[in-house]
């Protein structure tokens, strides 16, 4: 039974972490004119109001997109910059910010003609709200699992291949579960981009996720976390956002650190991003 609702954390610090992260891999792929296969194992809802009661019950978005738009005159980082331009389109109106997008969202933006999108949603409730979003025709909207659903589609036709995993981990087999989904999205499209999220708590769960992707022989592990508060600040709750990148496009860490350098202030004293290979070559 899924009980997890993802509006009741729109536009928190982590979904800039990984909204961020995934415009700059999208960014990057526009480069190229060979077609791609976009796929999210967990979809949402697709777009989030800031003023449902869901989001407006803890406005975590407070600690995330809001003091960033706040402030965003005066951000000079064109990675950020371009993201948060990217943010103002999202809005009915443009001075003001009243919607989060969501990954489905995201990565309906770079699609061009000859790419896909394949969204999975597994809680109905959610599935019926993504439905009521209007995407681009190549944006497919599947109800069912994510982690088989990608498995059962690999190869596939496109000659790129770009995941987002993005579960909400009510289960802990769900940290192992990922790990060797990933390994298997691997052997089966070697140079795919895989990104995937993790929560930072206090219990460490995301070491079996990350040990086991190391264990896995899956190489080039990009790693990086973003930290609202220290670690051992809390005994429970999220402190941190996590992604991985396999594959992660040439230049990536470096335009996500100046970003983050403009972004880390702005979240507060105590956030700070740390980045580095987890697996190298
Ligand atoms: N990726 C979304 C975004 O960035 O806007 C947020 C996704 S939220 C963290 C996780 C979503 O996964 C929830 O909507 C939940 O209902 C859905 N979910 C949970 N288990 C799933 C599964 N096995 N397959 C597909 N979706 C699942």
């Amino acid at each position: 039974m899924l009980s997890y609702q993802h509006a009741y954390h729109a536009g928190n610090f982590a979904d800039v972490h990984k909204h961020l992260t995934l415009y700059a891999v999208t960014d990057y792929l526009l480069r190229k004119k060979t077609a791609i296969t976009y796929i999210d194992t967990h979809a949402g809802r697709g777009l989030y109001p800031l003023a449902t009661k869901e989001t407006q019950r803890l406005q975590e978005y407070r600690e995330g997109i809001w003091p960033l738009w706040q402030t965003r005159e005066q951000l000079s980082d064109p990675l950020l910059n371009g993201w948060l331009n990217a943010v103002t389109a999202a809005q009915p109106e443009a001075q003001e910010l009243t919607l989060y997008p969501g990954s489905p969202w995201w990565l309906s933006q770079p699609l061009r003609e000859h790419d896909r999108l394949r969204l999975f949603e597994l809680h109905p409730g959610e599935h019926q709200h993504l439905n009521a979003q209007t995407l681009p025709p190549q944006a497919q909207r599947i109800y069912g699992d994510g982690l088989a659903g990608l498995a059962a589609m690999l190869p596939v036709a496109t000659p790129r291949l770009c995941v987002l995993i993005d579960p909400s981990f009510e289960r802990k087999a769900e940290y192992q579960e990922v790990a060797d989904t990933a390994a298997y999205t691997l052997e089966k499209a070697r140079h795919g981009i895989v990104l995937i999220w993790y929560p930072l708590l206090p219990a460490g769960h995301h070491h079996t996720l990350l040990d086991t992707l190391k264990a896995s022989g899956v190489r080039k592990i990009w790693r990086s976390e973003l930290l609202l508060r220290a670690p051992g600040e809390q005994t429970h709750g999220m402190y941190g956002s996590g992604m991985l990148v396999i594959n992660p496009p040439w230049g990536l860490g470096e335009r996500l650190a100046a970003a983050m350098a403009e972004i880390t202030p702005c979240l507060g004293e105590k956030s700070r991003h740390v980045a580095q290979w987890w697996v190298e070559e």
